[in-house]
């Protein structure tokens, strides 16, 4: 959400960033509703303020016995309130159509945001660790996954129907092994630890920005009047909605969590495999912090750090992008993605997504904070994936698989394997 009046000042910049982003939004019917809603605002309170006054004077000539003034008084207010109700009745619906249109209206985009259509227009910053050149044939993730025993896509398919799985042995290991990595490293960088609903309310998901751009990604469970998260940024962001917060220190929230996703739009897309799946898991960094656009812009480097980080530790190639207008999302101002070497691809696959928000969902949220002056702001929020499985389990077995189906296990994973160095194909 953004300040009304702000866009009243910039509309022709909201209407840009509305086209590049691709949100079917007129600002010009926006804020025609706007003015048209102001002005109906102020008709009714004259309206109120008049009949106020009769009823007043009627009071008064009743007490002198002047009676047939007050006959002509009361249906002069008759007449306001007929007229009352009838620009009530108009407010109402300028109302809800001035609140549909503001639920569209975009973020700003920062000035170092790539102007694009898609993906294909995100613009490489940097590039870490060089994808191996095998000298056998290499296999990709289901196959390895076949061989080791630790994927089971038919089965997930015969039990919930497309794009599900069944991970076992030690593919469970692994998938937990990640998260509970990722959730360690957060620890060590001052994250607080949060085990999130899964199942929230609407609202939680407008607060977000999530709804009503977005709805057709998520699935609802109707008798409850819920949704299941698509991410646990949701229920990280929501946990501090309608509070005056303190964020002398900005404050630094991590939740491992399941998520939910009905790919609406993705079909034929990422078919194979774990790519693209209706259930995964995901440990996810959300902070919330003063609105100082220098102080989010270097916290958005250090969410985009945690998981280069995580990626150095399981010893992946990857390269850092800068997503342009066409490939964001409504509610974000500035993002990074992080693609990491899928052999099987022979491409870069998107496993981790970093955005700053600045105040567009803690408006949404109500998600406020004192400044120096004593002042009450709406704080900057950002977000980052630290891990997510099992898309990260692609570019896990397929960069570390050897010659005899073996997979190496990064170092730092071990200590959550049982110490092991290397994953044998089963006999
Ligand atoms: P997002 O929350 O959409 O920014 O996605 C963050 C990360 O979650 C992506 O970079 C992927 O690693 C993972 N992810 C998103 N959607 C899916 C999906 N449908 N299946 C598997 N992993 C996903």
């Amino acid at each position: 959400m953004l300040d009304i009046k702000w866009i009243r000042q910039n509309g022709e910049r909201v209407q840009t960033v509305a086209d590049q982003k691709g949100i079917e939004l007129s600002v010009k019917e926006l804020l025609d509703c706007d003015e048209s809603r102001r002005k109906l605002l102020n008709e009714a309170e004259q309206h109120r303020e008049s009949r106020n006054k009769t009823s007043q004077q009627i009071g008064r000539l009743v007490s002198r016995g002047d009676f047939m003034r007050v006959a002509a008084l009361k249906a002069e207010v008759a007449q306001v309130n007929v007229e009352l109700a009838m620009i009530e009745k108009e407010l109402t619906a300028a109302e809800e159509r001035y609140a549909s249109l503001m639920q569209l209206v975009p973020n700003d985009v920062s000035p170092d945001t790539p102007i694009g259509r898609s993906d294909e227009d995100n613009v490489e910053i940097r590039r870490v660790g060089v994808p191996i050149a095998a000298d056998f044939e290499m296999l990709d993730h289901i196959a390895l996954g076949n061989m080791h025993g630790m994927i089971d896509i038919p089965r997930g398919v015969k039990t919930a129907g497309t794009r599900n799985y069944y991970l076992s042995g030690d593919g469970v290991l692994l998938h937990r092994a990640v998260q509970q990595l990722a959730l360690d490293l957060l620890l060590a960088s001052g994250f607080t630890l949060l085990d999130v609903p899964l199942m929230v309310r609407p609202d939680a998901m407008r607060h977000t920005g999530f709804f009503p751009l977005g709805e057709d990604q998520i699935y609802k469970v109707a008798e409850e009047n819920k949704v299941m998260i698509g991410t646990s940024e949701v229920p990280l962001v929501a946990y501090y909605s309608n509070e005056v917060v303190d964020v002398t220190d900005p404050l630094r929230l991590a939740a491992a969590s399941v998520c939910f996703r009905s790919e609406v739009g993705s079909t034929g897309k990422d078919v194979q495999g774990l790519y693209r799946v209706h259930q995964f898991a995901k440990v996810e960094q959300v902070i919330v912090c003063e609105a100082d656009a220098e102080l989010s812009d270097r916290l958005l480097g250090e969410i985009t750090g945690n998981a280069e980080e995580l990626l150095r530790l399981l010893e992946l190639p990857y390269r850092v992008m800068a997503v342009c207008t066409g490939d964001m999302s409504q509610k974000t101002y500035k993002q990074y993605d992080i693609e990491t070497w899928m052999p099987s691809r022979q491409a870069y696959g998107e496993t981790h997504s970093s955005s700053n928000l600045h105040d567009f969902q803690a408006r949404r949220a109500n998600i406020r904070y004192r400044d120096t002056e004593g002042n009450l702001r709406y704080c900057h929020t950002l977000n980052n994936t630290a891990v997510a499985s099992p898309r990260i389990l692609i570019p896990l077995l397929e960069n570390h698989q050897a010659a005899d189906g073996s997979i190496y296990v990064p170092v730092a994973l071990r200590p959550y394997l049982g110490g092991r160095e290397r994953l044998y194909p089963k006999a």
